[in-house]
């Protein structure tokens, strides 16, 4: 749909004119024949392009049909797009670089460049900024430039489903520079077509004239025949991600018990913080007794510390942490200058 301009709009106004104005078939002249209208946001604000189009002038040459744009038109923005190529680029790095969501985009356009476009049409500039980003990183060209230096290749191949009943994205990344090579919707993971996508790999490979030293996927039967066949003899890892997967929930239920046991030792913090504050708060400075309650608010901090993951168990966290505790507490009784409150705590 043509974007509707409010009435108030206030454009600059550019004019391109064909350099070139000879033809390329009978060496007249062109004249200008017809004008183009282009109206477009720039960072700048509104832009109305005019583009001068010629054709050659003597009606028996074929250049007479023939209507020549200038050709700088291109650079500046795309034919029918609202938008201009410095719009276009901005959109595609904050959505990429800075994982801006949609409406975030859309919201700082408009504040900070008063570009007014739909949710909608960001989504489709963002789609062909995908397209034309995935079409430069499968260029021959950038990417021999890009594996100089490399001197072999890791591949691993894995199938992605966006969501339950959709087809699996299967996608085949390079690990040396972590580039993504080429992905495709596959509608079964049956080994012919999982074959075809090896063999793709494969042609990559030969062209950027390098070995492939390893492939690492899941253990699924179409990987693990279809690498052994067309990559023969290249050494096929299975990758951690899948074992670390099923160990998370056996591993995270054991320390979980592990923290209960813990919390159900280290007890009795609050009646001890209650004898201390049943002495008065000058007693505190004086004694000591303002070190005793420091102590217990780090083991309640320590007891609450819930943060963690499979690879970081909360409950061992924990463990070192009052294990440090403890050894503050014996450092603190060896020098023999605690309160009387103190054994109490390291128990
Ligand atoms: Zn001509």
């Amino acid at each position: 749909m043509r974007y509707q301009w409010p009435s108030e709009t206030q454009f600059q106004e550019w004019t391109l004119v064909p350099e070139d104005r000879q033809c390329e078939m009978c060496g007249g002249p062109r004249h200008i024949c017809d004008h183009r209208h282009h109206r477009f946001f720039t960072l700048q604000g509104p832009v109305h392009l005019v583009s001068k189009l010629c054709r050659c002038v003597n009606p028996a040459c074929g250049g007479h049909h023939v209507t020549v744009s200038p050709p700088t038109e291109l650079n500046l923005t795309m034919p029918w797009w609202s938008i201009g190529w410095d719009v276009f680029a901005w959109i595609g790095h904050r959505r990429f670089a800075r994982h801006w969501s949609v409406p975030q985009i859309r919201a700082e356009l408009c504040d900070s460049y008063h570009v007014v476009i739909s949710a909608d049409a960001i989504e489709r500039y963002i789609a062909r900024y995908q397209t034309m980003v995935a079409a430069r990183h499968q260029d021959p060209t950038q990417m021999a430039q890009a594996y100089q230096g490399v001197a072999d290749l890791i591949l691993s191949i894995d199938g992605l489903q966006p969501e339950k009943g959709h087809e699996t994205l299967y996608v085949v990344r390079e690990l040396r520079l972590r580039r993504v090579w080429f992905a495709e919707p596959l509608l079964s993971s049956a080994a012919p077509e999982v074959q075809r996508l090896l063999e793709q790999a494969r042609q990559w490979a030969d062209r950027l004239g390098l070995p492939v030293r390893l492939w690492i996927s899941d253990k699924q039967e179409a990987f693990v025949s279809g690498i052994a066949q067309v990559f023969a003899g290249v050494p096929h890892r299975y990758c951690e991600n899948h074992f670390l997967r099923d160990l998370a929930k056996p591993v995270l239920e054991a320390d979980s018990k592990a923290k209960v046991a813990m919390r159900r030792k280290v007890r009795g913090l609050r009646s001890i913080e209650r004898d201390v504050l049943a002495e008065g708060p000058e007693k505190a400075e004086t004694d000591g007794n303002g070190v005793v309650l420091d102590y217990c608010a780090a083991v309640r901090g320590v007891l609450n510390d819930d943060h963690g993951g499979p690879l970081q168990p909360p409950g061992l966290k924990m463990a070192e942490a009052l294990g440090e505790i403890q050894s503050s507490l014996q450092r603190n009784l060896a020098t023999k200058k605690g309160g009387r409150h103190r054994s109490a705590c390291s128990d």
